[in-house]
């Protein structure tokens, strides 16, 4: 078994794992109140250690329990970074001056609960009825290719989704081809989960990693810089499995940054964002960014408050050097971009507001609320 994405399946795995039988109902309960569909690859599976099935941090990733759920905060959203308002043509967001974000596919070999994108990746559930990618991929690079043609300081095209391994491989080469034409474009970077999801991909005789191979040599004679963001989340996402997929490509010579969200029971705590630190720098990926988790529905048990996410990344400070520490940047709702975290103008106690300025928008507000748990227990 491959790919898990009937409740049948993941029923009669549960029972192979011998999982007691009130996990199992907790989490046929969660999974329904998920807003994102149910999938997991088998190198998930071999990762949760299903012994430990309620904590396991990789776990709580993928199969939520009901009992976990908290009440939404009334402002999230599903779309909860504006990126509809920034969708300049089909499937691009211009949001920062000289970079664009181009959302490629909306399927991933497996759903995160907390995906950012939630209004848009995987098949719709029970909770959420997906937006459909109305036009053709053709269609949409075209857009793409013509918008950078018009914007020539647009110098670096980032291609997420959904997650781009699951694309088709001659329109991957046809995007990153023509991309790799343009004198304008210094940095092309894949965002995926692939390392993770399906590390296979990336060995050395699978047609993906010949694929990239190539554009990255292709893409570096023309002076443009390819790389990979990867997403891992916690320590025991690096098995060897995953450690082997990314050597493969930090060997060929392309760069692996990863950004991480942080998410309460999974890593928001200090020993284990150390551990994911130093598991990241072992397999020579660069820890980029944590994300403050986004004010995304169905997904606020993940939440931590900002205050508790302040004072990890102090306490972070100093336990690698300067270039292995991430940078703590929320994703400012109403699409204010990434800020620091700690670059708040205001802190409302009594509703746990935060209020920020964005740098690459005038018209506000961009506010930040901390998950009611937290409000509740202050007041
Ligand atoms: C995150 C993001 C980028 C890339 O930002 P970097 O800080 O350069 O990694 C580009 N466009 C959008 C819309 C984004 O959300
Ligand atoms: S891999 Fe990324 S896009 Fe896909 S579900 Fe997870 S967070 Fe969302």
């Amino acid at each position: 078994m491959e790919i898990i994405s009937k409740i049948e399946d993941l029923q009669q795995l549960l029972i192979d794992k011998a999982c007691p039988i009130a996990i199992r109902e907790d989490m046929i309960a969660g999974i329904a109140a998920n807003a994102m569909a149910l999938q997991l690859t088998k190198n998930i599976v071999d990762v949760i250690d299903w012994k430990n099935v309620a904590t396991d941090p990789v776990r709580m990733q993928f199969l939520p329990l009901a009992s976990e759920l908290e009440e939404d905060h009334p402002n999230l959203a599903l779309d909860s970074l504006s990126e509809k308002k920034d969708e300049v043509v089909a499937g691009v967001i211009h949001r920062y001056p000289n970079k664009v974000l181009f959302l490629l596919n909306k399927v991933c070999p497996a759903y995160c609960s907390f995906c950012t994108r939630s209004y848009l990746v995987g098949p719709s559930t029970q909770r959420v009825q997906k937006d459909k990618i109305k036009m053709p991929f053709k269609r949409r690079v075209k857009g793409l290719l013509e918008y950078l043609k018009c914007h020539p300081n647009i110098n670096d095209v980032l291609i997420s989704g959904g997650d781009l391994v699951l694309a088709k491989l001659p329109l991957l080469e046809d995007l990153l081809t023509e991309l790799g034409q343009l004198t304008t474009i210094k940095s092309i970077r894949l965002g995926t989960r692939g390392l993770f999801f399906l590390p296979q991909y990336f060995f050395k005789d699978h047609p993906f990693h010949q694929l990239l191979a190539q554009q990255y040599l292709w893409l570096k004679k023309r002076g443009i810089e390819f790389s990979i963001q990867s997403h891992f989340n916690h320590a025991n996402e690096l098995n060897s499995l995953s450690q082997m997929a990314a050597n493969e490509l930090t060997s060929l010579g392309i760069k692996i940054r990863n950004q991480t969200v942080l998410l309460r029971g999974v890593n928001a705590d200090l020993p284990s964002l150390q551990a994911l630190i130093a598991a990241l720098v072992a397999a020579n990926i660069i820890p980029y960014y944590i994300y403050q988790m986004d004010m995304v529905p169905h997904a606020e048990h993940f939440r931590t408050s900002l205050q508790e996410t302040i004072t990890l990344s102090k306490q972070l400070e100093g336990c690698f050097t300067g270039f292995h520490t991430p940078k703590f940047v929320v994703d400012l709702p109403n699409g204010g971009g990434k800020t620091n975290i700690y670059a708040f103008e205001k802190y409302e106690k009594e509703t746990g507001t935060y209020h920020y300025k964005s740098a690459v928008k005038a018209n506000g507000p961009f506010k930040y609320y901390d998950p009611l748990r937290i409000s509740r227990m202050e007041t």
